[in-house]
């Protein structure tokens, strides 16, 4: 890679052209890990390391004010919390086990003492809850705004680990939960914003809305789950999980398994209150659950054999089935009809 540090003789190309994934596509491009025991470098949930008879994961994300979230509806606590949940299902992703995490923080003086002692508290929430200790992290100043960025650390059997291109023609396509509250809750909170702002004596109305609220601002990492497949004798074939949009994450799936899949709208899991909340904002609920994000649910494959042990399971959910690469990604509406899949996916750039 040439590093050029004079800009205007370089070709200029818009990120939104590529897409974050494509940008990340091209980064890993140059970064063939090295290491032999480098498992798995970019492009999966986390990282893999071999560490003999285990492996260990590591993952990152970073939350910053204004494109994540909204300090005028966001918590602080929540806010903490989320930032740990949301690598620790990447962690879960991978059917790993979460064990470390770091915390770097960017702060504007807009901060007191209080408000990090605030985001700490949901922090030390979500290593109470996940079983993990905090270990380090880093702090600095940020000319606006709060930045948060988590390093989560966890390990997984080598025999156990699941990746996302493991599944195979005929696997069955599950996902835990239900989809598109968080998108429905990130509606509710934007319009009482918008109230708010025009009419500062208003209250907020949210009680009933509490649950697609609660899907956006405190959302949990499916470790229940990971438990269970262990107890139940599961080992996914592949497996990610829902940070963008049901249809984003099948994407991943199919690409790096060299696939198809074929989801059916009548199987998709909406809750009740997001279902209605949907329908109030004349939004499509199945599109909320096929490309809202952020519900942190796990979406994976399992082999035929394997459907007797969750069939009756009352939070896993059999949505599809992964099909011939040729036969490509369809999506079988409620009357039958089959439609190409569309991922929009967030689009940050
Ligand atoms: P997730 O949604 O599971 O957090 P992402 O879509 O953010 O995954 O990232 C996909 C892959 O790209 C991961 O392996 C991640 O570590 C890697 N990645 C993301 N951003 C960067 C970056 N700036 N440099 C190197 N790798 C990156
Ligand atoms: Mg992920």
């Amino acid at each position: 890679m040439t590093i050029e540090t004079d800009m205007s003789e370089e070709k200029r190309t818009e990120i939104g052209e590529i897409g974050e994934f494509g940008l990340i596509e091209r980064i890993a491009g140059h970064f063939i890990p090295k290491n032999e025991k480098t498992v798995k470098g970019i492009g999966d949930d986390t990282a893999v390391y071999d560490l003999g008879d285990k492996y260990l994961l590591t993952t990152s994300d970073m939350l910053l004010e204004g494109v994540h979230f909204d300090l005028s509806y966001m918590p602080l606590p929540h806010l903490g919390y989320k930032a740990v949940a949301v690598n620790i299902s990447d962690i879960a992703a991978m059917n790993g086990t979460p064990t470390q995490i770091t915390v770097n923080l960017g702060l504007s003086n807009r901060f007191s003492v209080e408000a990090v002692e605030a985001i700490y508290e949901g922090v030390k929430a979500a290593c109470d809850e996940y079983n993990v200790d905090l270990v380090g992290g880093d702090t600095t100043a940020s000319p606006s705004g709060l930045v948060i960025s988590v390093t989560a650390l966890g390990e997984v059997d080598r025999d156990k680990v699941v990746y996302r291109n493991g599944a195979m023609e005929n696997d069955i396509l599950c996902v835990t939960g239900d989809l598109g509250g968080a998108f429905v809750g990130l509606q509710v909170l934007e319009r009482e914003k918008q109230e708010y702002l025009a009419n500062p004596d208003m209250q907020p109305q949210l009680e009933k809305y509490d649950y697609v609220v609660g899907r956006q601002l405190r959302p949990k990492a499916r470790m229940d789950i990971i438990h269970e497949f262990k107890d139940l004798g599961i080992q996914p074939t592949s497996m990610i999980d829902v940070s963008d949009g049901l249809a984003s994450e099948a994407f991943h799936l199919c690409k790096q398994s060299g696939l198809g899949v074929a989801i059916y709208e009548d199987k998709l899991p909406i809750e009740k209150q997001a279902f209605e909340t949907a329908a109030e904002f004349s939004i499509d609920p199945n599109s909320c659950a096929m490309n809202g994000g952020e519900d942190y649910e796990l979406l994976f494959t399992i082999g035929q054999d394997d459907f007797e042990k969750i069939k009756n399971h009352p939070d896993i959910h059999t949505i599809g089935y992964m099909q011939a690469k040729e036969k490509g990604r369809t999506f079988v509406t409620r009357s039958q009809n089959v439609v190409e899949l569309q991922a929009q996916g967030w689009r940050h750039f």
